[in-house]
């Protein structure tokens, strides 16, 4: 079904959505809130609490106030009449940083729907940075809160959304377990609903959905496996041990205790299905080089999948190091290579030529044949969605699989998203380079930026990372953007540069590669530094809005640095830090163990943060360890039902096919 099929979508708006990145009704419904805002309830100033969320509606009381605090930091603060008050009669005092934009659009008398975090000044609470939505004569008593998508008016996707729900019948492949009005009646009651309660309802349905179909996806794609290999490696020792000889370096016990396991999971009758969980920084990539050596002997390809071109192209320079001395030719196959190389690597790729092809999903495009595939070896591979997992099968029937992943994740949880693959640990960093983490208060920033300078003046090299590409008007949020022409005059001299997720892949490129070869000594980045990237270099990771992230997604980005000779400081920036936000942040101080970490985020955070964005279904529901174990039961009851699991095993095949069931027109 096209977007084109719903009625009242015309070109124009669905060419606005398109430039959004919804290109289908399936897309558009899954875009569900990221929370609610409740108007029903009375509001009381007094009772409210540092951290706490806070809804009202308002009508704006005096014009708002601007307040210049310093250089690019401006203050605009707003009070409001509260209408739906405790009684006696309250005001609501709301203020946002640097958006200017606010104070120009808000009107005395002006209705609003406002909801935010509260922050205490003593005794006085504030909205710090609120959503403010104008009254438009419908006003509904929950309202449901989008994130904001880049050039999409919020009203042209409400209705849009709108009419998608009116126009699309779902039919979800666990209707019959779940009962009620299954899948489709818990969509639109996520994007619609008349309370709160009818709202978290909406959404477990919907995020245990979504978590039982993964599951079902991935024990299906494991049975339609061949169980024992067609043919067996080639066993030869003595030539990897001569391997293992020649890295610069001396493997870590567990490093050598991963090769031993895994070589000997492929020399077994069974055709291997394993993860690999390894620590940040804990040395995996030479471990997969090590048994895509172990293949190539024995005249086998491999296959190395990337998330991210970055990642695929760094790969692609370290195996070249590692494996040419010994014959091994390896190939890189990304999205923006130009026609003619990607002609070159295909005809390797398919006569046999290469023997290790380093790439991103690129890689399962139609046109790329392989010669004689036998082992396939994904790499942080929670990025990658079910469709892409599936195709990547299709092309390499019967080899054998390994899956790598970025950062520890929970046991419970890997289950859930990888199946029931034999897990290997890699537990320490092997390097002895330390990394110490510091809080920074805002009137300490002046101090770091002068010890950053040091630094690269060294030759040391420092990440930021900022939680956002440009400055907007819905957040207070740090911006790359912005930052990075801050500090740019400071740093000019030691060469600065800004790496975010909108430039092209090929500028993202230049960029790394000026980095990793030190002519960069400072990058500004979006978190697409977060995986994998490997600097020696690299000792200061500088973290904006860390109340932002979760615990692992910090040990990722810490995990960039302190990776050469030399020990190195994670910089923590966040105000507005409730009470919750720096404990955890206390811990994550503290501790550096990743598999801890992703245990004490998961316990109390739920599994947001190790979820891709397609699979965590996105709605304000969290996947709780509880949640997990319903989409366990709810999956083993499809499963066992031949004409359910049929269902879903046709979906599998359909590359279109994500959660969500089956979408027709009314
Ligand atoms: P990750 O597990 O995070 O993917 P990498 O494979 O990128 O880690 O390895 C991190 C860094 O440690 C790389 O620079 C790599 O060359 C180096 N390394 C890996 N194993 C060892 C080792 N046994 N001793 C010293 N350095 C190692
Ligand atoms: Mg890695």
């Amino acid at each position: 079904m096209e977007l084109s099929d719903i009625k009242g979508l015309g070109t124009a708006r669905i060419k606005k959505l398109n430039a959004a990145g919804i290109f289908s009704p399936r897309d558009l419904l899954s875009r569900f809130p990221y929370s609610y805002a409740d108007f029903t309830r009375p509001f009381d100033a007094k009772g409210l609490k540092d951290g706490d969320t806070a809804s009202f509606i308002g009508v704006v009381s005096a014009p708002p106030l601007k307040k210049f605090l310093r250089k690019g930091l401006t203050l605009v603060r707003v009070t409001f009449d509260v209408q739906n008050a405790a009684a006696p009669p309250q005001k609501a005092v709301c203020s946002w940083f640097n958006r200017r934009y606010i104070a120009a659009n808000m009107r005395v008398g002006a209705r609003y729907y406002v909801t935010g975090k509260v922050k205490k000044f003593g005794g006085a609470a504030e909205l710090s940075a609120p959503t403010a939505v104008l009254d438009d004569g419908s006003p509904p008593s929950v309202m449901p809160l989008y994130r904001p998508l880049k050039g999409l008016p919020p009203s042209v996707f409400t209705e849009a959304l709108r009419r998608a729900l009116e126009a699309v019948r779902i039919e979800g492949y666990f209707d019959k377990f779940i009962g009620g009005g299954g899948l489709g009646a818990a969509v639109r009651a996520a994007h619609l609903p008349r309370s709160l309660d009818e709202a978290a309802v909406a959404s477990e349905i919907v995020t245990l959905d979504n978590l039982a179909f993964s599951i079902c996806s991935f024990d299906i794609l494991k049975n339609s496996r061949r169980k024992n290999r067609a043919f067996s490696y080639k066993h030869e020792p003595r030539k990897l041990q001569e391997f293992i000889a020649s890295l610069p370096f001396t493997l870590t016990e567990s490093q050598s205790a991963a090769i031993d396991g895994l070589v000997g999971v492929l020399r077994s009758p069974e055709t291997m299905n394993s993860l690999l969980q390894g620590d940040v920084a804990s040395g995996k990539t030479v471990v997969a080089a090590a048994l895509m050596y172990y293949a190539s002997l024995s005249g086998k390809q491999s296959v190395f999948m990337a998330p991210t071109e970055i990642l695929a192209r760094q790969h692609y320079k370290t195996l070249i190091s590692l494996l040419e001395p010994f014959n091994v030719r390896a190939e890189l196959l990304t999205g923006s290579l130009a026609e003619q190389p990607r002609k070159n690597v295909l005809f390797n790729v398919k006569t046999g030529a290469a023997d290790v092809i380093v790439g991103t999903h690129a890689l399962i495009a139609d046109g790329v044949e392989f010669n004689d595939l036998s082992l396939v070896i994904t790499d942080e591979q929670q990025r990658f969605g079910v469709a892409q997992r599936g195709a990547l099968e299709n092309k390499a029937v019967g080899a054998d699989r390994l899956v790598m992943t970025a950062t520890p994740i929970p046991r419970t949880l890997a289950l859930t998203l990888y199946g029931d693959l034999k897990e290997t640990r890699l537990q320490k960093r092997p390097q002895g380079a330390r990394v110490t983490t510091k809080f920074v208060p805002a009137q300490k920033e002046r101090d770091m930026l002068g010890y950053l300078k040091k630094c690269a003046a060294a030759g040391l090299q420092t990440f930021i990372v900022c939680p956002r590409v440009d400055a907007d008007d819905e957040t207070d949020l740090v911006s790359a953007e912005e930052y990075y022409a801050k500090i740019k005059p400071e740093f000019d001299e030691y060469g600065a540069a800004l790496l975010h997720g909108r430039m092209s892949e090929r500028q993202k490129a230049a960029v790394m590669d000026a980095f990793a070869d030190g002519a960069v000594k400072v990058l500004v980045a979006t978190t697409v530094v977060e995986v994998g990237i490997d600097v020696p270099d690299a000792v200061n990771m500088v973290i904006f809005n860390a109340e932002r992230y979760g615990l692992s997604q910090l040990h990722q980005l810490r995990g960039r640095v302190g990776r050469g000779q030399n020990d190195g400081f994670c910089f923590l920036l966040s105000d507005n830090l409730t009470d919750a936000a720096k404990e955890r942040l206390d811990y994550f101080a503290a501790v550096s163990d990743g598999f801890a970490l992703s245990e004490y985020d998961f316990s109390r955070r739920g599994a947001g943060d190790f979820l891709g964005e397609r699979q965590s279904g996105k709605t304000a529901f969290p996947v709780t360890p509880d949640l997990l174990k319903k989409a366990r039961a709810l999956a083993s009851a499809a499963l066992a039902d031949p004409p359910s699991s049929a269902r879903i095993a046709k979906s599998l095949s359909d590359l279109d096919a994500e959660y969500l069931g089956k979408l027709t027109l009314n």
